[in-house]
């Protein structure tokens, strides 16, 4: 599955970071990076389902 970020959303909170650190960090601009573009296995994706509902901004979501 597509791991999608909308930058354009992002206030770099960070929690993203928190949830799954192998997924996201934050730039030196304090905005998130996006580490891996892909949630392969099961535990990567749910990973990520734990950073969505953590994002204030509602910028994260899984894709296809
Ligand atoms: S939690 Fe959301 S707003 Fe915060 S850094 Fe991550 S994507 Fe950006």
């Amino acid at each position: 599955m597509d791991v999608v970020v909308d930058l354009g959303m992002c206030q770099g909170y960070g929690n993203c970071v928190a949830a799954a650190p192998d997924f996201f960090d934050l730039d030196d601009s304090g905005q998130v990076l996006l580490l891996k573009g892909t949630a392969k296995t099961e535990a990567e994706q749910a990973a990520v389902r734990d950073a969505i509902p953590v994002c204030p901004m509602s910028a994260i979501r899984l894709g296809e």
